[in-house]
Formats: structure tokens, sequence, C-alpha cells
């Protein structure tokens, strides 16, 4: 006999009546949770008024066994993510300043005056994020995010993928204008960087 009964700061804890059990008995772990084996004799509310009164206890239990479980799949910790976070606001920002000057310079050098923009590389704000699907999105009100994981990657990679979105400020697809722009602006090595950049995914797997 079981049931599941949900707890406010656990979750969802098993409690599973036993044939020899003689004591109410809590085992943790970060893959299955919190189980509660009890003796038949035992009712659920009782095996809850347990769980209340040894709740610090399991609690404790419960967030070392889930940061060691972090640790293994090899997780970035809440510690190691703070200093990435710090590190990215200290460099992406000021980087993404510095290419679309750079940007914007070489296009106004190189424009026959045509240019619906002097600046077109000009962006509205910059956030820094903490997701996996991404390094990088340019958003319709000309908003640059930028992946904070951005910082772990050697400098030429996080220079192609802020040149990549600065890029969508004057194309907003990947067209053949979009990709002609970027390469423009590596040296034609789009393909090679892309291809090099593809290697590092496994930065963002680690996200928890
Ligand atoms: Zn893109």
């Amino acid at each position: 006999m079981q049931k599941i009964i949900a707890h406010l700061q656990i979750g969802d804890i098993l409690y599973v009546k036993r044939i020899g059990s003689r004591s109410i008995r809590v085992s943790v772990s970060a893959r299955k949770g919190v189980r509660v084996s009890l003796p038949f004799w035992v009712t659920y509310g009782k095996a809850q008024q347990f769980v209340e009164t040894n709740l610090d206890k399991i609690l404790r239990v419960l967030e070392r066994q889930m940061q060691s479980g972090a640790a293994q799949k090899g997780l970035y910790s809440a510690e190691e993510l703070l200093d990435i976070r710090r590190r990215a606001k200290e460099y992406l920002p000021a980087r993404l300043a510095y290419w679309a000057g750079i940007l914007n310079e070489k296009i106004s050098s190189s424009a026959s005056g045509s240019a619906s923009s002097d600046r077109p590389f000009d962006y509205s704000r910059v956030f820094i994020k903490n997701n996996r699907t991404n390094w990088g999105s340019c958003s319709a009100k000309r908003n640059i995010n930028l992946n904070m994981h951005l910082v772990d990657l050697p400098g030429e990679l996080s220079d192609f993928v802020i040149i990549h979105e600065l890029c969508h400020l004057v194309h907003r697809n990947h067209g053949k204008e979009f990709h002609k722009l970027v390469n423009s602006f590596c040296g034609g090595r789009e393909k090679e960087l892309s291809a090099s950049l593809r290697k590092y995914s496994h930065l963002l797997q680690r996200i928890p």
C-alpha cells in the first residue's frame, strides 16, 4: 500500500506501508526524492507528522544530495553561475558596444551614401541571459540578448556571436544578405566559426 502526498517544501513524498516494517523510516535521494516507509499499523497522518518533526534534517540531507547529484552530472553550482554572471556583466556589454562602434565605422566608410541610417548597428539595450537554447538573440525592439556563458568561449567565438547579433539589427533573418554581412566582418570565416561554436554547446548543457 502506498500513497503520494504533496509537501509544501519537499514536493511529492511517497509513503509506503511495508509488511515487516516496525518503525517510520525516511530515505532521501536526489533522483527519487523523499520516500517514507511505515509499518501497517501507523497512519499516513502520523507519518506526515514524523516528516514535519524531522523536516530540518530531511531538507538538509536533500539539499546535500541535490548538490552532489548536480556536481556528478557536471552541472554548474550556484556559486559558479554567480561567478560567470559577474564576469559576463563586466565583459559582454562593453564588448558589444566596442563592436557596434567598429561596425558602424566600417559601414559608414564603405557606404555610398544610400544607407538608411548612419549608425545601423546601434542597439537599444543589452541583456545578459542564462539559457540553454541560444548564445544570443536580437529583438524587434533592437535589444540584444547575450548568453552569459559566452565569457567562457575563446574570444574570437564570443566576438563572432556578438557580430552575428549586431548584423540582425540590419537583417532580421538568416538570408543571403545577412550571411554576406556577417562574413564581411569576420574575414569570410562565418562557416568555420559556426562549426567551432557548436563544439562548445556542452557548456550550455551544464546549466542546471
Ligand atoms: Zn541569428
